[in-house]
């Protein structure tokens, strides 16, 4: 996934905040006892949440795609007191992993956790969102945005990560093109093309496309 050079990287990684004994440990579990563990966030982009987050102090964040809630919790620790983020998921088997790193981390009680599929949990969640992170399944993207953008108030932003999909949205003429790769193309267009928002596609590790509502 990364394609920034990796000696770059690792500059970069040791220029910014070290990650404390919980991330690391979400980290190791992940890597041991999880399914596809390239999906975490990580150090770089779990600080960069941090940060976008006490910037922006938002009172209300969504986040789409719990996963192992490294980036959950990244977010959750940039929160006010009053703060809350809301996090969905569809896979259950994670719900004790999760629910357990959520308790150590000492914001379970602003983290509201739900388990489904987000499609069908978000028509009934209502907003505002003042932040947004996209990161469950690429196909649903546009869907996501569609379904969160009038919950989201003017100022507030909405993140999606992996919109460079490891370099595949460069296609080349005649090249066949996969669902998800589509998805994400059509995605980041959409975005493009929607007055609504302003918008920029940051290369950090596998792309985050930053819109914010006008
Ligand atoms: N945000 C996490 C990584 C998320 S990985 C991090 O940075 O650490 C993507 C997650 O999206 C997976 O856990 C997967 O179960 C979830 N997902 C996929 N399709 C979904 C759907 N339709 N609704 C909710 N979650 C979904
Ligand atoms: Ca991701």
């Amino acid at each position: 996934m990364e394609f920034i050079d990796e000696a770059l990287l690792a500059y970069c990684e040791e220029h910014t905040s070290q990650e404390d004994a919980l991330l690391l440990k979400i980290t190791r579990e992940t890597q041991a006892k999880v399914l596809m563990p390239r999906m975490i966030s990580g150090h770089l982009q779990g600080k960069m949440l941090e940060l976008f987050v006490k910037m922006l102090q938002p009172k209300t964040i969504l986040e789409i795609g719990t996963y192992t809630g490294y980036s959950g919790i990244c977010m959750a620790r940039g929160l006010s007191k009053s703060g809350k983020l809301i996090t969905l998921d569809i896979n259950d088997e994670l719900e004790t992993m999760v629910r357990g790193f959520f308790k150590e981390s000492g914001l379970a009680s602003q983290i509201d956790y739900r388990l489904g599929n987000a499609l069908e949990l978000l028509p009934s969640i209502s907003g505002p969102f003042d932040m947004v992170f996209i990161d469950a399944d690429k196909i649903n993207y546009a869907k996501y945005y569609d379904l969160v953008i009038d919950k989201v108030p003017s100022g507030g932003i909405i993140l999606a990560d992996n919109v460079l999909w490891s370099g595949k949205i460069l296609v080349n003429p005649g090249q066949k093109i996969d669902k998800d790769t589509q998805a994400i193309l059509d995605f980041n267009a959409k975005v493009q093309a929607d007055p609504r928002v302003e918008n920029a596609l940051f290369p950090i590790r596998d792309g985050v496309m930053v819109a914010r509502k006008i």
